[in-house]
């Protein structure tokens, strides 16, 4: 939802208008649209936006249509640094993409339509009850949910967030409150992809009563495709839906995951998202509002939002071969499922452990060595190990020591172990080299 390099992409070049236009050409040609009802849409009210922000944020959107071709032109640098793009029309441009929405959902809550897919834009997850930034301005399926549970039958509400992008702007919104579960899958790469920080960790998980009710699935690396999104799927957020039980589903779809999408390098194809949706159908007596997010590649986008659009119209998504995790989607999966299965009795953590392989490991001399420093660093009782709280700290377990009175010392020495070098000799009957012939040096 955001450029990522800064001045390495062109603004114009990312969030194209023609994101509309190429899906809702391509339902037409599917013969997907003539299958389907239009809904009318009308801007979101301020009574409306002022569900989720604040009087002043409304006011300073608001302000963009006073703005003259001058305060654009100067303040291009400024709104660029934030990913948005501002001109007079922006304020209307960001009520009626949230007003779609929000139409969308109250026709399902009118019992017009069952399913509803909200072709929209701008975007609206990143943006946070106080600021606009990445593309969004008003948080559509945020003010659409605080809405929808005010005026209608529907209380209790899941929001999937599949852009590749986590949902800073959703979750905030919803973080102390246990009647909306929010859940997102999305690139994290430790803090540094877009939105960057901490807050789409896995142990992100809400605050106060909302402890619990954000569930976030952070991947570590680009390349993530069909095997990982459904792995998850099926390991966490279906399992964790289903006890949650929501009256609605809500969908941020982005569709920056997809295979060909530039930004999110990632993997999913049109079949991947057809069958995340089809699991999603099973929720919420079959509710669902999928409201588009981000996603830049024109044929990418397009494609997926078909897969999604007959899904909801009831036809079974193409099957999948060969779907084989990937070592970082089988880890990432089995660490939120430790997080999240003190909360949420469904999760069965033992199922998703990664898989060891058919294979025995040849034992592994540099593991040896390390375990026999640390039986010898900590036997006589003068060094602690140090507990280290960053996100990969587990590889690194027991390998910190200090003394005891570390906390109390003016002075701290560092020492830095390292092992001698460690060299792989070939076996000389075999040539094999496996570690098992591994000397030490
Ligand atoms: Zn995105």
């Amino acid at each position: 939802m955001a450029i990522e390099k800064e001045g390495t992409s062109n603004k114009m070049d990312v969030d194209d208008p023609q994101r509309i236009s190429v899906i809702y050409d391509k339902l037409k040609v599917s013969g997907c649209l003539q299958l389907m009802k239009k809904i009318p849409c009308h801007p979101a009210s301020r009574e409306d936006i002022l569900t989720v922000h604040t009087a002043d944020h409304w006011d300073k959107v608001m302000s963009y249509s006073l703005m003259t071709d001058e305060d654009i032109e100067h303040s291009e640098m400024f709104y660029g640094e934030k990913s948005l793009y501002v001109c007079r029309d922006t304020p209307i441009a960001a009520r009626f993409s949230c007003g779609g929405v929000l139409e969308a959902g109250r026709a399902i809550a009118r019992g017009e339509v069952k399913k509803a897919f909200a072709i929209v834009r701008p975007p609206g997850h990143h943006a946070e009850p106080l600021d606009a930034m990445g593309f969004c301005f008003f948080n559509n399926v945020a003010v659409t949910t605080r809405v929808l549970q005010k005026t209608t039958q529907f209380k209790r509400i899941l929001i999937l967030d599949w852009d590749v992008h986590h949902g800073n702007g959703t979750q905030l919104a919803f973080l102390d409150d246990p009647s909306v579960l929010y859940i997102s899958l999305h690139r994290y790469d430790q803090g540094r992809f877009y939105p960057t920080g901490k807050f789409g960790s896995m142990n992100s998980r809400g605050e106060g009563n909302g402890f619990g009710y954000s569930v976030n699935i952070p991947w570590p690396t680009k390349g993530m495709g069909d095997a990982e999104y459904l792995w998850a799927f099926q390991k966490i957020v279906m399992p964790i839906a289903m006890e949650f039980s929501p009256d609605l589903v809500i969908v941020s779809a982005g569709f920056d995951a997809a295979e060909g999408d530039e930004l999110g390098e990632c993997n999913v194809t049109p079949p991947g998202y057809a069958h995340m949706t089809a699991m999603l159908c099973t929720l919420a007596e079959g509710h669902v509002l999928v409201a588009l997010e981000g996603g830049y590649n024109l044929g990418s986008i397009s494609s997926s939002a078909v897969a999604v659009v007959e899904t909801l119209l009831g036809k079974p998504p193409l099957s999948i071969n060969s779907l084989s995790v990937s070592e970082y989607g089988t880890e990432t999966v089995w660490l939120v499922a430790r997080e999240q299965s003190g909360f949420w009795k469904s999760i069965d953590v033992d199922s998703c452990e990664p898989n060891p392989g058919p294979r025995p490991q040849p034992p592994n001399l540099a593991e040896t060595l390390k375990e026999h420093r640390q039986a010898f660093i900590y036997s006589g009782e003068c060094l602690l190990s140090l507990p280290l709280l960053f996100d990969t700290a587990r590889f690194f377990e027991g390998q910190v020591a200090c003394t005891k009175d570390f906390g109390n010392s003016d002075v701290i020495v560092l020492f830095l172990h390292e092992f001698g070098k460690l060299s792989v000799l070939p076996d000389q009957a075999t040539f094999n080299v496996q570690e098992e012939f591994t000397r030490l040096v």
